[in-house]
Order: C-alpha cells, then structure tokens, then sequence
C-alpha cells in the first residue's frame, strides 16, 4: 500500500477519537493513514473527515470512524495474521484492517458495492484485501480459520458459522439485536475452544441480510439480485 502522511483533518479526526476513548495507537495510525473521502461519493466528499456515518447507495453507509477504531481495538493485535469481515460496504474498514498489517478477506451482499469497493482498495493500493460478493452469514470457510471476523451489519443472533470459522484463540466483534436495541459483542473462542460472549455496548448498524441474518423485503434492504 503507498504511504500517506496524514494532513490536518486526519490529525483532528484522530484526536477526537482519542478524546471519545479510543487507545490503541497502532489503530489512530492506521485512521490517519487510510483516505477515508476515496471511500464516499463524490458530493459528500467535504464531510469526509467528519467523524459520522455517511451514505454510500443501496440504503448502506460507510462506518463511523470511531465504530471502526473501536471495533479494530476489540479485535485484538491483527498484524500478518487472516482476518475475516462481514459487509465491505465502501471498503473503508477493511482499509483500516489492512494497514494494521492484518490479511483481509471481505465479503458484501450487493454486487454493486463489492466492485466498487474493490476497485478504489486496488487503486489505493491495498492488495491485501480479498473481496467477494455473497452473503457473508455463511463466512468464509474456504480460507478459514481467522484470527478475527467483524461483521459491520446486525443480526438477529450470532451466527455459528462464524465462531466456528475462528482459529483458537480467535474474537469475533459483531452488533446483535437485543431486546429493542442493538449490543456490540466480542465471541471470543478460548484455546480449549470454550467460547466466551462479552457485551461492549450500544450499537447502531444496518441489517445483516441473508440465510442466518434477517430476510431481504421491501421497505428493508433491497434483494442485491433485483
Ligand atoms: N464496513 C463498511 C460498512 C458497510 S455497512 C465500510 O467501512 O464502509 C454494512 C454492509 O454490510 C452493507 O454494505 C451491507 O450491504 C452489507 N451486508 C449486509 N448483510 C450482509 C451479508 N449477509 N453478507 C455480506 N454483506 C452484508
């Protein structure tokens, strides 16, 4: 990937990051680091920096920079190790992913958006990261075990396939439905394979879309085949 020095907006970005709590240095490096407005349409490029959620198409957004930090943290050290996410959507996150060194295989449901993302990731010059389209509720299991899986959409429950595609030792980082809300959880899966569910907070993500996540309708999320 090509090195960037990081102008003032990523500086200020990252210092209101580290003021919301976020710690991991290696992780504030790496928002500085990736070009977060290649990753949104071009008229809401000026907003870029700003540390929301914004649009990008098929009713999807690009994560808010601080989910992003915090979800990177619980995932734990990632550097050279296989790292699995659910929901590319512009690709940002696992831009971010890539540059804490972690080999990234990223699934999205909408075609549309897989390309694109995958397109600005190789034109950045990300080449570590693997992108494909189908519904990521199944995983990835031809490249599995993962040290990590982040899922950056919610379900209604967590899905097995994933916690059996962690390696041991391995955390899976995903918001879940609770109650009329939605819990950031952290399914970590010990070395004896004793697996371990911590909750770490409100969340607020679009709907995980497929055969272990919620069904496509209309009002909801539009069929990625339609
Ligand atoms: N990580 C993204 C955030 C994208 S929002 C970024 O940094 O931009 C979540 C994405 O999950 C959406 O693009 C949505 O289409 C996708 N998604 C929802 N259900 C999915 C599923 N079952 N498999 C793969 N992707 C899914």
């Amino acid at each position: 990937m090509t090195r960037r020095t990081p102008g003032a907006q990523a500086r200020r970005l990252v210092e209101r990051l580290r003021e919301r709590g976020i710690r991991s240095q290696a992780v504030l490096d790496a928002i500085a680091r990736v070009p977060r407005q290649e990753f949104v349409p071009e008229p809401i490029r000026f907003r870029a920096w700003e540390d929301v959620r914004l649009p990008i198409g098929l009713g999807q957004t690009i994560s808010q920079p601080w989910t992003v930090a915090r979800m990177c943290e619980l995932a734990g050290d990632v550097a050279g190790r296989r790292v699995l996410e659910i929901g590319t959507g512009s690709g940002y996150h696992a831009a971010v992913l890539a540059e804490l060194g972690a080999i990234v295989f990223s699934v999205e449901r909408h075609a549309g958006l897989a390309d694109r993302a995958a397109r600005t990731l190789r034109r950045l010059g990300y080449l570590g990261v693997s992108v494909k389209q189908f519904d990521g509720t199944y995983g990835w299991a031809a490249e599995a075990p993962y040290a990590a899986i982040v899922t950056t959409a919610a379900g209604p429950d967590v899905p097995d396939a994933l916690v059996r595609q962690l390696g041991p030792g391995g955390r899976l980082v995903l918001p879940v439905a609770r109650g009329s809300g939605q819990r950031l959880l952290v399914v970590r899966r010990a070395e004896d394979g004793e697996v371990i569910e911590t909750d770490c907070g409100p969340a607020s993500f679009v709907p995980l879309v497929g055969r272990f996540g919620y069904r496509a309708g209309p009002g909801r999320d539009p069929d990625p085949r339609l």
